[in-house]
């Protein structure tokens, strides 16, 4: 390793080491070749480029698709004493005039640019007559057409290699399967470039999988050990934003909605809001996500069934970017399938394509429903293989049990079809067990052979067998008929006794209030890691976290940026007393320490 790419990493980024793989990246391009990294949200991409942006000679230029992306970066690398600009459609013509000249007289250490702006003549001549030390193309996937993300304009920047073959072109992104990277490759002419692929492994995030029963209720559960925490949780629909929104700012939790259907200007300001202040918890739609570059989002809860296995990890990729500690919480029930398979249905996609999206839809209830390590089958998903029992996943913590469900499972299928597979689960459950409600009267069910044949399980049970005859495929749900549960093909050798099945046993149910919550062993990861501060550590970091607070908004600017929550946590543990003990604290490069070091040790003092 070049020793300048060492120092700037301890003087101007104040960290200790390099991370994965970040060192050859780093080196690769210093030496001026292209490369293709792929590496996992949180994994530390943007360094790959600004390091050799400030060892080669001249400006770094970079080219990312989000407004807000770029000013976030251009703000964070200036509190680090960065050069840093960017040229978008938000300056007026004076400012990218001084940027220009800045750019041309060799005062810039990076210019962010939008790809469109980047593609005008008048760029293009600029970047003729500056010297650029290389281009990097973050968030490359958007020139994927069968992405989310597709920016046509992606598809243009080949031009950068041909007019300038000599500047090394880095491209980055967080998106893992294959034909994706093919298409990078392809369409960005980089071919021939170095490919990087990280593990696509996080393992500070801890995964869960619940199962519904009172969903409100569970979700509150699950928040109370991240209070003050900031954390996204993702719902279905614009209408289940509002609701589930509306029940967290009434339960006291400082929540806010986003959503496609809201008015521009409102869901701006929440969603600065969510990046700028402390603890706000984000209720939203999955049209909340891509550019939320916020490092310390400490949980993300799903309280409604995600689309798919990849979109599971893109959303709940985007807790503890900083490495910290951090949640991936998802509570799922029946209800979820038929809703989910039901959008699928009614949507304006051709036939192909529903096909695709429900098989994905049933890959992810096997994933919910599986015993496995969730990270076992979750990298798997995307061909990475992985030992299993990573020791950070519910299926780890607490390995389920299993039960010999050959015989459940019979009843429950004979039921359905004797009921003449025309109502869900609820129904047909009460008929197993005997119950006789008025629906039951009113069809006559009490006169059924299977009336009352399941008396031995409760309904709680009886609606994971559901579930997981769902998730397996034995039953479906009748999108026509509201979620009646019908037979499918796989049916047959169950009903007939010549197959046998084994389901996940139900966890006891928890018991009310946070001590039950701890003596399961699960509790919250990221809570954890601040409850361990002995008290006056505590004190002290709760002090900084608001002096931080007030800093940030003197100016305008997110939390995040002026210092991670980890360093604060450092600061408060060491409490050092002077600007030399200060400076050895990871985070704390020379920009930073000229900028905050007096606020921070005077802030101490005040606090002993
Ligand atoms: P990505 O773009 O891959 O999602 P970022 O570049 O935003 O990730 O980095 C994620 C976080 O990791 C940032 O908060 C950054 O400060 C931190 N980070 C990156 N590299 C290192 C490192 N070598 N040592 C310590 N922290 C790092
Ligand atoms: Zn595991």
């Amino acid at each position: 390793m070049s020793s300048p790419a060492l120092e700037i990493l301890h003087r101007v980024f104040g960290h200790t080491a390099f991370r994965g793989e970040q060192a050859q990246i780093v080196q690769h391009v210093i030496d001026g070749g292209d490369a293709l990294v792929l590496m996992p949200t949180g994994g530390g991409k943007s360094l790959c480029y600004q390091i050799p942006s400030l060892v080669r000679e001249g400006c770094g230029l970079v080219v990312s698709p989000l407004i807000a992306l770029m000013q976030d970066q251009v703000e964070a690398l200036r509190q680090l004493g960065v050069r840093a600009e960017y040229l978008n459609s938000t300056l007026s013509a004076d400012e990218a005039a001084r940027i220009e000249r800045e750019l041309l007289a060799g005062e810039l250490d990076l210019l962010y640019v939008a790809p469109e702006r980047l593609l005008t003549a008048r760029c293009l001549n600029l970047i003729d007559r500056a010297k650029i030390a290389l281009f990097a193309i973050d968030e490359a996937h958007c020139v994927s057409q069968w992405g989310h993300d597709f920016r046509p304009e992606y598809r243009e920047l080949t031009i950068l290699h041909e007019r300038w073959p000599h500047i090394p072109r880095i491209a980055l992104t967080a998106t893992a399967d294959a034909p994706t990277q093919r298409e990078i490759a392809e369409r960005l002419n980089l071919e021939e470039a170095r490919r990087f692929v990280s593990s696509f492994d996080r393992p500070n995030l801890r995964y869960r999988v619940v199962h519904k029963d009172n969903g409100n209720r569970q979700l509150l559960d699950f928040l109370s050990a991240h209070r003050g925490d900031s954390g996204i949780v993702y719902a279905f629909s614009r209408r289940r934003v509002e609701t589930v929104a509306a029940q967290l700012v009434e339960a006291g939790i400082h929540a806010l909605p986003y959503h496609a259907g809201m008015p521009a200007e409102s869901r701006a300001g929440n969603q600065r809001r969510f990046l700028q202040e402390d603890g706000v918890v984000m209720v939203a739609t999955i049209a909340f996500g891509m550019g939320i570059d916020k490092p310390d989002v400490r949980f993300v809860a799903h309280v409604d069934l995600p689309k798919s296995i990849e979109g599971y990890y893109q959303e709940t990729g985007r807790a503890g970017r900083d490495g910290e500690p951090a949640d991936a919480w998802l509570c799922y029930g029946l209800g979820d399938v038929v809703s989910l398979r039901q959008l699928i249905q009614q949507g304006e996609a051709g036939e192909e394509r529903k096909r695709v999206e429900l098989r994905k839809l049933d890959s992810l209830l096997g994933y919910c429903e599986s015993t496995e390590c969730r990270r076992k089958g979750l990298l798997g998903w995307f061909g990475e293989p992985h030992p299993g029992n990573c020791g950070n996943c519910d299926n780890c913590l607490e390995p389920p049990q299993s039960w010999d469900g050959t015989i459940a499972a019979r009843k429950a299928l004979s039921c359905v079809y004797r009921t003449g597979q025309r109502f869900g689960a609820g129904h047909v459950i009460d008929v197993l067990r005997g119950q006789t409600t008025e629906k039951v009267s009113r069809f006559g069910h009490e006169d059924l052979s299977t009336f009352g044949i399941g008396a031995d399980l409760d309904a709680r049970q009886w609606s994971s067998v559901f579930r997981q005859l769902v998730a397996g495929g034995l039953l479906e749900a009748d999108i026509e008929r509201h979620g009646a549960l019908r037979l499918t093909a796989d049916s047959g050798p169950v009903l007939r006794g010549e197959r046998s099945l084994r389901f996940r046993s139900e966890t006891a149910k928890p018991a009310r209030g946070a001590g039950a919550k701890k003596s399961r062993g699960g509790g919250a990861a990221a809570a954890a890691a601040v409850a361990d501060l002995a008290p006056d550590a505590l004190a002290r970091f709760n002090a900084l976290r608001e002096w931080r607070s007030t800093t940030a908004r003197e100016q305008n600017v997110p939390a995040y940026v002026i210092f991670h929550d980890a360093t604060l946590r450092a600061i408060a543990e060491q409490a050092p007393d002077d600007l030399d003990d200060l400076a050895q604290i990871p985070g704390i490069g020379a920009g930073k320490l000229d900028r905050y070091g007096e606020a921070v040790l005077q802030h101490l003092l005040d606090h002993e």
